[in-house]
């Protein structure tokens, strides 16, 4: 060792250092505390959140055509999508469900869907207190989340 360490050693010089680093960030206008839940932080554009089953915008029918295919590219083999034959033969969707509870956010189901019905949506407020909360049926699938909105 020789004396420009040992004196660094004795005088704690890199503790000195890692202080006046750690204090720099101590200053009124270096610090940054977001003010959620009063401001909801944006999210990134690619953000995967709470999923959404898309209505037609002005007939209000679900573009949902039953095809089963974002259940089937799902790798968690969540979602369970129900339907039935019209009397034209059609398939129209009845039942669909969601378990977000082990939902990892891939967007597979969203990318197999063939019309834009299933979209992964910026929404991250989806915590819940059961696990049977975590199920959404369709009606929540296409209402999306209702988060409780805080003001002063
Ligand atoms: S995001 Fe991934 S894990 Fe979640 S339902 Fe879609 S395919 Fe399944
Ligand atoms: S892939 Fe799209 S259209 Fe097909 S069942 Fe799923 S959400 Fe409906």
């Amino acid at each position: 060792m020789d004396w420009k360490d040992f004196f660094r050693k004795i005088f704690l010089i890199d503790l000195i250092k890692g202080l006046r680093l750690t204090f720099s960030y101590q200053r009124p206008d270096a610090i940054y505390t977001e003010q959620y839940p009063l401001e909801r932080p944006p999210v990134a554009e690619r953000y995967r959140g709470a999923p959404r089953l898309n209505n037609h915008p002005e007939s209000g029918e679900t573009l949902c055509i039953a095809c089963n295919l974002c259940s089937i590219a799902c790798p968690e083999n969540l979602i369970v999508v129900g339907w039935a034959r019209t009397e034209d033969r059609k398939k129209r969707l009845t039942t669909f469900t969601y378990d977000l509870s082990r939902c990892m956010f891939c967007g597979l189901c969203e990318d197999a869907c063939p019309v834009d019905a299933l979209e992964l949506t910026q929404d991250f407020e989806i915590a819940n207190y059961s696990r049977e909360g975590m199920i959404w049926d369709r009606q929540a699938l296409e209402e999306g989340p209702k988060p409780v909105r805080y003001t002063r």
